[in-house]
């Protein structure tokens, strides 16, 4: 349900965006989603092929997902690490003491219309 909540979050905007710049036609949709941020890509694929069939504006909008990986900073010695890799405990000095700095996100980053 995850992923169709996202789904619906995103056509609503899809549409105030198009709403406001008269579009008619949107054709393509690209979202940033963070490699952590539990969103099933062929999920959420799924749903937008089901969700933009009952919008006409963008029943024909291709669905494109950037992942963006995820990335944890120790504060213990200052260093970047990959989170999916080594999870919460800094690989080089073994703190915990250590935050996501990316890859929980999920952002609209372009939306392409029909001429
Ligand atoms: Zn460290």
């Amino acid at each position: 349900m995850h992923e169709l909540g996202v789904v619906f979050y995103v056509v609503k905007d899809v549409k105030k965006v198009a709403e406001e710049n008269h579009v008619e036609k949107v054709s393509a949709v690209t979202l940033e989603i963070g490699e952590v941020s539990g969103i099933l890509h062929d999920y959420l694929t799924d749903c937008w092929n089901w969700a933009k069939k009952k919008e006409p504006l963008m029943e024909e909008a291709e669905l494109k997902i950037e992942q963006i990986e995820a990335v944890t900073f120790c504060e213990e010695c200052q260093k970047e690490y990959p989170t999916v890799e080594h999870g919460k405990i800094c690989p080089y000095c073994g703190s915990e003491n250590t935050y996501l700095l990316r890859g929980n996100e999920f952002l609209i980053k372009e939306i392409e219309v029909s001429d």
